[in-house]
């Protein structure tokens, strides 16, 4: 009999501490709790990849019916309907909370709807007054947006806030160049809002492969995104009556509307506008909505860790090992709270690898290498392994690129280019890198994902028939490298 009222106690019901709570709890008869303070599914399923894929999927509609009719279909013009898209996305949601809710409950979890907050190495206080001893605590509290430190940064939104926005802004800036910017960059442009978008860094998506970086900034702005990077907001505030009248909004002569929020403006709420802003380029703009996506921080404010003996690096993330343990022996973290590769599918795996750690006896490490990965930019991004940069600096290599435009929107006149590109080791032969972009380049990478991950050689590549006619043919048809390094 446990001296403990749980043998796990798991703070956070997003994606890796739900995974780590139903296999300890289903595959190993551990008994476990879960406290969750907000909503089961976390960031992924609430308020990051999921709600994000279906504005990509709906930002994609305007296109796709622009191209239908360069093959002859014969179609009205359509507008989009962001109520009743809101409406839709929500039911959504709802459903897939119940499912992960169910997840837990039918693996014999049990769920504390409330906030937890570690108190010593075996204890946890939660916001319903209750303490809970636990064996083991697993910290899977992930991460959440930052402002930068400006003045009047509190209005603008984060990635979190688009999902409820009661209408689509006639016109916004966006702050940042990572894959959150670019993304709704191009969702937002694609559903007909004007955006302006503003990156400090010389080229957007930095530490990816800079030939795919140019290409997605280019088709970006070839699209009707207006991006300036090396360009930062150097003050920003609520717009005034006066501010409107010399600059009208973005793209938007002031109509009534406008006129309106301005009257009915409460000041400074996030999201609160029409917002002016000054940028370092000297541009002075009025904005509908200003959107920061400018990173995000590890959600371990007032946890109590540091006081248990936890150990937090310099953004707050918590320091763990190769099996994601923390100092405090009986305390493990896993996913964005650790601040190693922050992506959906990496807290899984870690939350699994912990569950063989401690609760299968089979001490299991996370790898870490050759992750595939996408950005759900138009045109989309897939990408696995070594940029070419990162693999010149790393040993001898080739590059293997082509750059064309595919048959399917060259024919409704589109001039859209994608990308295929191999880097390659002079001496081994292997794919040190592949990076794609192109429609769909998310689905292509995670199968050559596989490859890579194997150690093809790029004579595996070339010895594999290619499917006809497709984009992806190019990847196992690419003759001589286009560079050395
Ligand atoms: C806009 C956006 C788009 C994204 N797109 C992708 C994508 O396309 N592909 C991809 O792989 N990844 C994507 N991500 C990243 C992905 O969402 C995260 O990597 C993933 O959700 C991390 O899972 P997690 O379990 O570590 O944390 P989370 O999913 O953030 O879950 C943590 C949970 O802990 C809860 N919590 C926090 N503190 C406490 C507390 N003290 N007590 C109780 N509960 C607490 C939170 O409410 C939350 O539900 C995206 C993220 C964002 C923001």
């Amino acid at each position: 009999m446990s001296d403990f009222d749980f043998d796990l106690f798991v703070i956070g019901g997003g994606s890796g501490g739900v995974r780590a709570a139903r296999v300890a709890a289903g595959e190993t008869g551990a008994k476990v709790a879960l406290a969750e303070e907000d909503r089961y599914g976390g960031t992924c399923v609430i308020r990051g990849c999921v709600p994000k894929k279906l504005m990509v999927f709906a930002s994609e509609y305007g296109t796709v019916a622009e191209d239908a009719k360069g093959y002859g279909w014969d179609i009205a013009e359509g507008s989009f309907n962001w109520g009743s898209f809101r409406e839709r996305l929500k039911n959504e949601l709802d459903r897939l909370e119940g499912i992960y809710r169910n997840l837990l409950k039918n693996s014999g979890v049990t769920s504390y709807d409330a906030r937890a907050k570690v108190k010593d190495a075996h204890t946890v206080e939660l916001s319903t007054g209750e303490t809970i001893t636990a064996k083991h605590i697993l910290v899977a509290t992930g991460g959440r947006p930052m402002r930068p430190e400006i003045p009047n940064a509190e209005l603008g939104l984060v990635s979190d806030d688009i999902f409820h926005l009661e209408e689509l802004p006639s016109s916004i800036l966006i702050v940042g160049g990572g894959y959150i910017a670019c993304e709704f960059a191009c969702i937002l442009n694609g559903l007909g809002v004007e955006v302006t978008q503003y990156y400090r860094g010389a080229q957007v998506l930095r530490g990816f492969d800079e030939q795919a970086r140019g290409l997605i900034a280019e088709s970006m702005v070839e699209n009707g995104v207006q991006l300036h990077c090396g360009t930062d907001i150097v003050e920003m505030r609520l717009a005034t009556a006066e501010d409107l009248e010399e600059h009208e909004i973005a793209g938007v002569p002031m109509g009534a509307r406008m006129q309106e929020m301005l009257a009915d403006h409460s000041g400074g709420k996030p999201g609160d506008g029409p917002v002016w802003v000054k940028a370092s380029n000297g541009d002075v703009k009025v904005f509908d909505k200003v959107f920061f996506a400018t990173g995000r921080l590890p959600n371990t404010d007032d946890m109590g860790l540091e006081e248990a003996g936890v150990k937090l690096g310099r953004k707050g993330e918590i320091l763990v090992d190769d099996y994601s343990a923390t100092d405090v022996p009986s305390i493990y973290a896993i996913g964005d709270v650790t601040d190693r590769v922050n992506l959906t599918p990496v807290a899984i795996r870690e939350g699994m690898a912990f569950v063989e750690t401690v609760f299968k006896d089979n001490p299991t490490k996370v790898d870490h290498e050759l992750i595939p990965s996408a950005v759900f930019t138009q045109p989309e991004f897939g990408t696995v392994g070594l940029s070419e940069e990162e693999a010149a600096e790393q040993e001898p290599i080739e590059v293997y690129a082509t750059s064309f435009r595919p048959m399917q929107t060259a024919f409704a006149g589109r001039p859209d280019r994608v990308m295929m590109k191999l880097v390659v080791s002079k001496e081994t032969r292997k794919v040190l890198g592949c990076h794609i972009v192109a429609p769909n380049a998310g689905e292509m990478i995670q199968l050559a994902g596989i490859a890579v991950k194997m150690g093809a050689t790029k004579e595996d590549f070339d010895r594999t028939v290619a499917v006809h006619p497709t984009m992806s043919e190019e990847i196992v048809t690419l003759k001589s490298p286009v560079r050395t390094a």
